[in-house]
């Protein structure tokens, strides 16, 4: 059959659910529910944490779970799993993807775990075996951690040759959702898109054909909140593979861009833009600028959309915070280099349910709320960018403006009443042959930073604020950011 992104998503729950007798549990949204933890639900394997950690309500469903499959909708925007700067720059970073995963609860282990991933990959999908590369967890003296040498044996009998089987440390094969919470040692499969050379120096290198695919991860502690690990009540096997990666591997693209899941984005994208086509070079100047103009705005339009219909609108702090940044810097990859009309990225929301509404439903039944949500933000940005540049310019012309330098309290009062970030002010006044006067700035920011801090030790659970705080607030005219929190505390 032709291995389309659908055919590939459906073949992994069939492999599961039918030869292993997994039970097929629908993606969670994308707002964590009852994990203060989580800015957003990075992993399949979240909303199972209960399970992991032995706390699940006994009488619920979930406390029957043994064998589990699923695919879930991710967004690393924020927190310990941060990919939002690499989006666009590489071309298997996203800030919303799928992961796909299956889990053992206490049923099967190691073996099970790594021979089904292998059967799956090389039989199934008719991956040669040759292109793969298995990694697993080198051990960790510091934190007296042992190295797992059970999975380097289980590999070995499964065929996967010493050359192809590397050891690394914590950073790559001890997988943590966060901060704290469930964790353990993992192993990893890794992809050469080359082939014909032995390529082990560069997996985990960040080399875009030589990519991570699969973890399977052996849960076996918690993280504690004080950043001590306990030994869960039971071992369980957590994995993820990134649908966007395996769709690449399978459709032989140079790169996720390249495949069904994204292909009709860029095209939408091209038929409103007045530059050239797509064309996947990399970098950041010339063609790569534009060519990462399409990757950031094809991103982006999944995520604004997925989160949306989960019900986070762009706002002012934590998660949503995080959505209004990425459809701002959506905006300006359409204004400025695309040069698409304003109305572009919610025109695009119909092709991103096209292409993911059958398997996610709410986003059809949300369009018409996604496309109106990220219309009214747009416009609300767009006249604070036409603002911006007003007072720029006004700046600019007056008499006592010392050439070159921007006075560091206008770059200040640009992020706190018109809610740019700093970068941005940097970047439109670079466009502008002027830089701001960064000690000068860093002093405010210091000096916020500072009140932030105040106010975060203020007692949450009286909700209340001293009027000399919020004097000092006004004093510096602390951006929105921080003002959002002026509601949630009662003034004394
Ligand atoms: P990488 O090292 O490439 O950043 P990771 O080790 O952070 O990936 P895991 O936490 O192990 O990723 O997640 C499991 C799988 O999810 C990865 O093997 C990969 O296929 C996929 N994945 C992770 N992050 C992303 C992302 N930002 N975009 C697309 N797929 C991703
Ligand atoms: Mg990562
Ligand atoms: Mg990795
Ligand atoms: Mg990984």
């Amino acid at each position: 059959p032709e291995q389309t992104a659908t055919w590939v998503r459906s073949t992994f729950v069939e492999f599961f659910r039918q030869k292993y007798e997994h039970l097929l549990v629908p993606s969670s949204p994308v707002r964590p529910r009852l994990d203060p933890s989580l800015l957003f639900v990075n992993a399949g394997m979240n909303q199972f944490k209960p399970i992991l950690l032995g706390t699940v309500d006994p009488r619920s469903k979930m406390a029957s779970y043994r064998r589990v499959v699923n695919s879930q909708k991710c967004v690393r925007a924020g927190g310990k799993h941060n990919d939002l700067e690499d989006v666009g720059r590489d071309v298997y970073h996203h800030t919303f993807f799928e992961m796909l995963g299956n889990w053992s609860f206490g049923d099967y282990f190691k073996e099970e775990a790594c021979s089904m991933a292998w059967s799956l990959l090389t039989e199934h999908y008719g991956i040669p075996a040759s292109r793969l590369y298995v990694s697993y967890f080198a051990g960790d003296a510091a934190s007296g951690l042992p190295a797992d040498e059970e999975t380097r044996h289980v590999w070995l009998d499964i065929g996967v040759p010493p050359s192809r089987l590397l050891a690394f440390g914590l950073k790559d094969n001890f997988w943590e959702m966060g901060d704290s919470g469930p964790c353990g040692p993992c192993t990893e499969i890794h992809y050469d898109h080359v082939g014909g050379r032995d390529a082990a120096a560069l997996v985990n290198a960040n080399d875009p054909d030589l990519v991570e695919i699969w973890n399977l991860v052996f849960m076996q502690y918690n993280r504690e909140v004080n950043g001590s690990l306990c030994l869960l009540p039971q071992f369980s096997v957590d994995t993820g593979m990134g649908l966007e990666r395996l769709v690449r591997v399978l459709q032989g693209k140079r790169s996720n861009y390249d495949t069904d899941l994204f292909t009709p984005l860029l095209h939408a994208i091209q038929q409103r833009s007045k530059v050239g086509p797509y064309r996947g070079s990399m970098g950041t100047a010339d063609a790569g600028r534009v060519d990462m103009a399409y990757r950031v705005v094809a991103d982006h339009i999944r995520t604004l959309t997925v989160c949306i219909a989960d019900g986070v609108y762009p706002g002012m702090s934590g998660a949503e915070l995080v959505l209004r940044r990425i459809l701002r810097r959506a905006v300006r990859f359409c204004n400025e280099v695309l040069q698409t009309p304003p109305g572009t990225l919610a025109s695009l929301v119909p092709t991103v349910c096209h292409i993911l509404g059958n398997v996610y439903p709410e986003l059809h039944q949300e369009s018409n709320t996604i496309i109106n949500i990220i219309n009214e933000n747009e416009l609300h940005f767009l006249s604070s960018l036409q603002q911006g540049s007003r007072v720029i310019h006004r700046t600019l012309s007056k008499k006592d403006y010392k050439h070159g330098v921007f006075p560091a309290a206008v770059a200040w009062s640009l992020h706190r009443d018109l809610g740019f970030p700093l970068d941005l002010v940097d970047l439109m006044l670079e466009e502008r042959g002027v830089r701001v006067d960064h000690q000068e700035l860093n002093i405010l920011i210091t000096e916020n930073n500072k009140v932030r801090g105040r106010l975060q030790s203020c007692d949450e659970s009286k909700l209340t604020l001293d009027v000399a705080t919020l004097a000092e607030l006004q004093r510096l005219r602390v951006p929105h950011t921080d003002d959002s929190l002026k509601y949630q505390y009662h003034l004394e």
